[in-house]
């Protein structure tokens, strides 16, 4: 691995990474030769390595099974499927088994909420999984038949593509939008994304236009454009598919993106899910190499240089936020920057760094292919162009719309067969929880903005446990970093799991607003700040919900002190018979 890869420290997570697919995890003697190597203190590669979810620095099973546990594969029976693999296989849910065959367990959402219930096997991911589908994957597992080996249609993918509007149907010649771009000169086509108004597709929905200037404008030598391809966000998978059938319009994009500001170095970051992209794209670039579509002088033109690297995450939520991902990139942990300075500013290494989302990018070729005026036709006044959605949940047809911004939500639930419907929350996780008397508002900025993840639930649901799935994928992702958001998700999670268990009282709910006031108030990042949203939404809009698992006490405790008490009484032969809470309440 080591002879491979540069020998710095910008490189760290891949190798890592890359030993980890050849060994199964990273052994003790890999981290120091990895430290000696990148001339890098040890404890920071280990530190490094313990801090994403798919690296392990113990061994785990041949077979590593996960399963997707996103709000929507729960919807599909996740947890059902999943008890059957560990009952057939005889293993624990968390644990290797006891011959360190197998070890299955769940993670975040994977991208795949279209096609669930969905899991990755050595991080290839199976969707629509059944329980005979189950019951095969146990036997191929049981006769360690390599994956190379199985059935090939267990791994495809569909992209599930529902509705096209102008981007999906435009069909790109590669290096026909860089032609017009370059057509105009780098200043005219900066002047073209700007009266485009194009915003930012990943969520805030900043003015890409604008945020291209000020990284042109920067003082420096070397600047920097970042496709952000970590889609971590729940119920998200509209980056999936523009990666994997239009791969050639993010790559133009981020080219157009470095004609117009400068920039030599690109990096795609994809997230480690979606692993089994790497190699057709990377084969996507070597076409656009040979096509003289990156590289020295693209399109014959000197002094134009800039070619792409793929860096893959593995396994970090937080590393979405984009600060979080520059530090990924340099090989580090991801832990949100502190901002100022903005990344146009100082970014990966230094330099003054552009980082897009995957169809914001895209959607820049349509602006060189067909002008800012025929793209800003369309959608509304504060949001131009098109959304993709990624639609999933309680539908008949669940995948890829694409629609002009202010399309209606009821429109929305019209085209992709949902009926019944009680909720949609739009934005994923960290977004917000649409009541049936909101269904007439519209997708836009100024109206319901989102990056795309769009997951409806029928009246069946209960909204208590998708929140409380949401609680608990935020406990989960936090990075730590600040302890309003470290120790506030905790805190969360134990609430929610203490209602559902039917220990809650209506203080609960008051405490709940407290840690939501304190995380908006302390948190360092966006998920801090938005993590009690599933929680506060559905307490508003569907409070029986949460009272229905309410005691009727002021307060009820979430465990049994004296049996908590009762291993620590044993161990030490010390149990005075008045320090028991049975024999303090008869005092009382
Ligand atoms: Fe990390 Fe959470 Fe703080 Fe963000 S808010 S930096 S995720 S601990």
């Amino acid at each position: 691995v080591l002879s491979k890869r540069r020998r710095d420290p910008t490189q760290l997570l891949q190798i890592l990474r890359e030993v980890q697919e050849q060994v199964g995890y990273i052994p003790p003697p890999a981290l120091t030769a990895i430290a000696a190597a990148l001339k890098l203190p040890r404890a920071r590669v280990e530190g490094v390595a313990g801090f994403y979810s798919f690296l392990h620095l113990q061994p785990v099973g041949k077979y590593r099974v996960l399963f997707s546990d996103n709000a929507t594969d729960r919807l599909l029976g996740n947890l059902d499927l999943l008890g059957t693999m560990c009952q057939k296989l005889w293993v624990e849910q968390g644990k290797v088994s006891e011959d360190g065959l197998v070890s299955v367990d769940v993670t975040s959402c994977t991208g795949m909420c279209d096609q669930g219930p969905a899991l990755l096997v050595n991080g290839r991911p199976i969707t629509r999984l059944t329980h005979q589908r189950v019951n095969e994957i146990c036997e191929l597992i049981r006769s360690r038949r390599p994956l190379s080996l199985w059935p090939q249609e267990y791994f495809r993918v569909e992209d599930n593509i529902r509705r096209k509007d102008d981007l999906l149907n435009t069909v790109l010649e590669p290096g026909a939008a860089l032609a017009a771009a370059m057509a105009l000169g780098p200043e005219a086509w900066l002047g073209e994304v700007q009266k485009s108004s194009l915003r930012g597709r990943g969520g805030a929905g900043f003015t890409t236009g604008v945020k291209w200037e000020a990284c042109r404008n920067a003082p420096g030598e070397e600047r920097v454009i970042v496709c952000n391809a970590d889609e971590g966000e729940p119920g998200t998978f509209k980056d999936r598919v523009l990666l994997t059938s239009y791969p050639d319009h993010v790559f133009e994009g981020m080219t157009l993106a470095a004609y117009a500001t400068g920039a030599r170095q690109g990096f795609l970051y994809l997230r480690g899910e979606y692993r089994y992209l790497l190699e057709p794209l990377e084969a996507a670039l070597q076409r656009r190499r040979e096509a003289g579509l990156l590289g020295q002088g693209i399109r014959g033109q000197a002094g134009f240089d800039f070619d792409i690297e793929i860096h893959l995450g593995a396994g970090a939520y937080v590393c979405g936020e984009e600060t979080a991902l520059i530090e990924s990139l340099e090989g580090k942990r991801g832990t949100p920057r502190i901002r100022p300075p903005f990344p146009v500013i100082k970014g990966y290494l230094g330099r003054p760094t552009v980082v897009n989302n995957v169809e914001t990018l895209a959607k820049t070729v349509l602006i060189a292919l067909e002008g800012a005026e025929r793209f800003a036709a369309v959608g509304t006044a504060q949001s131009t162009g098109t959304k993709l959605l990624s639609i999933s949940g309680d539908c008949a047809f669940p995948g890829i719309y694409e629609y002009p911004f202010g399309v209606s939500i009821e429109q929305i639930l019209e085209d992709c067969g949902a009926t019944d419907v009680q909720a949609v929350q739009v934005g994923g996780a960290s977004g917000t929880c649409l009541a049936s008397y909101e269904f007439h508002r519209g997708i836009a900025y100024e109206d319901v903005p989102t990056a795309g993840s769009f997951m409806i639930f029928d009246t069946s649901r209960d909204l208590f446990e998708v929140a409380r799935n949401f609680v608990h994928f935020f406990a989960h992702e936090s990075c730590g970093f600040c302890t309003p958001c470290r120790v506030g998700t905790s805190l969360l999670q134990n609430f929610m799991d203490k209602l559902a268990t039917g220990h809650g009282a209506k203080y609960d709910l008051a405490d709940i607003e407290w840690i939501n006031r304190l995380l908006k108030a302390a948190s360092h990042c966006g998920l801090g700040l938005a993590a009690a949203n599933p929680v506060v939404e559905t307490l508003i809009k569907f409070r029986p919900a949460y009272e229905r698992r309410l005691q009727s006490l002021d307060f009820a405790p979430a465990f049994d002190l004296d049996q908590s008490l009762a291993e620590a009484r044993r161990m030490t032969g010390r149990d005075d018979a008045d320090a028991h809470l049975s024999s303090v309440e008869a005092h009382r």
